[in-house]
């Protein structure tokens, strides 16, 4: 069943998905624990009764989520990481495998191999050979659309084939791509789930995460008993942050662009990662399924030292470990993220002592770059 809204555009469901016919413009803060609810009444599942279960500002943003997403139903969390250990529990039981690829969010794959004390076995492989390992006892595969911080680029539209083909439940975590970019549900994907912390909140305010997909009634149970729900007020900055999603997110593919290419260009940088580079090996798959690269890039400088002193070097992009906001945020993984892995394992992910990873914000482009040039000039 679609939903009515469907045949919509994106920035006009962004704004309008989900909205009641009554005065309301602007969405109120439904900032209350508890509803009426009449003395001796049967208690039916997904009804207003308190707000660890539903608020009504949560449940307008998993309406507008799901035309997002073009799922029929959704659910909010209070982070990203809510969503997807909400969506593990609900959904797999002992003996179970899941097949992920290493690349994925470090504490998804630290909450995916947690799930070993329950019996629940992980199977993760480098990202491009995920579909070699699906079989018919693998019970889910989990995947990013696209990997951080060298940004590989999951074949979405074969790695669903496969999995439907072997009956394996396809989640997608679809954070660095959002609905603007891809949907994979609309491809065929069981479930996807995003950071709205990222590009849907799109701030740098709020810590929030989605999940959309068919029913997910059984799911909500897990969410009411785990308690993960959103907040209404983080509910209401979402959906702020998402009548600029689309305006935003082109943005960002185009700023992304733009660095990707002076930065390729650049004597001092040794390699850039970004799918929409035509000398980036994922150039020509991704751009079949997807319609923007995201606002993340990576690139290569000659060594540790020289990316620490290029980091230390920038007056306008700040050193933060998120992405998807207006500011432009810069990592060094080999010092952060995946500081607690060993070289050896760095290494076979790719990541090198002298990579950054740049997550292209929305002031204007030329000052962006300007800060680049002095940065890689002082080094
Ligand atoms: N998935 C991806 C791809 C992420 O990058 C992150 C956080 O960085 C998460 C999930 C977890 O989201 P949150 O921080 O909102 O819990």
């Amino acid at each position: 069943m679609k939903r009515e809204n469907n045949t919509r555009g994106l920035a006009t469901r962004a704004i309008h998905e989900g909205n009641s016919e009554g005065i309301d413009i602007i969405p109120p803060i439904y900032q209350t624990a508890i509803f009426k609810h009449p003395f001796g009444a049967q208690i039916r599942g997904r009804e207003l009764k308190y707000s660890r279960e539903d608020n009504p500002t949560v449940n307008l943003l998993e309406k507008r989520m799901a035309g997002l997403e073009g799922g029929e139903d959704c659910l909010a969390f209070s982070s990203g990481m809510a969503a997807i250990s909400t969506l593990v529990m609900g959904t797999l039981s002992k003996g179970d495998i899941i097949l992920t690829s290493k690349e994925i969010y470090g504490a998804t794959l630290i909450l995916f191999r947690s799930l070993e004390k329950f019996g629940i076995k992980v199977e993760a492989v480098l990202n491009e050979r995920v579909q070699d390992h699906i079989r018919r006892d693998t019970k889910m595969v989990f995947v990013e659309t696209i990997t951080n911080p060298i940004l590989k680029v999951s074949d979405i539209p074969l790695l669903i084939k496969v999995s439907k083909e072997n009956g394996a439940i396809m989640v997608v975590d679809n954070t660095f791509a959002t609905p603007v970019n891809l949907r994979p549900l609309e491809l065929g994907a069981d479930y996807v789930v995003e950071s709205a912390t990222k590009y849907l909140g799109g701030h740098n305010d709020v810590i929030a995460g989605i999940l959309a997909g068919s029913n997910l009634d059984q799911i909500w149970e897990w969410r009411r008993n785990l308690g993960g729900s959103l907040d209404p007020f983080a509910a209401y900055l979402v959906m702020r942050g998402l009548k600029t999603l689309k305006l935003r997110v082109q943005e960002h593919n185009r700023r992304a662009q733009e660095v990707a290419e002076y930065l390729e260009a650049h004597r001092k940088v040794k390699r850039v990662h970004y799918p929409g580079l035509k000398s980036s090996k994922y150039f020509e798959t991704a751009g079949k399924f997807m319609k923007g690269f995201g606002g993340v890039v990576a690139f290569e400088v000659e060594d540790g030292e020289k990316a620490q002193k290029l980091l230390r070097s920038f007056r306008l992009i700040r050193t933060a470990p998120s992405l998807g906001g207006a500011e432009t945020l810069i990592t060094h993984p080999a010092s952060s993220s995946h500081k607690n892995i060993s070289p050896a394992e760095r290494k076979e992910l790719g990541i090198e002592d002298g990579l950054l990873r740049i997550s292209v914000g929305l002031e204007d482009i030329e000052d962006i770059i300007k800060d680049l040039e002095q940065g890689l000039d002082s080094i």
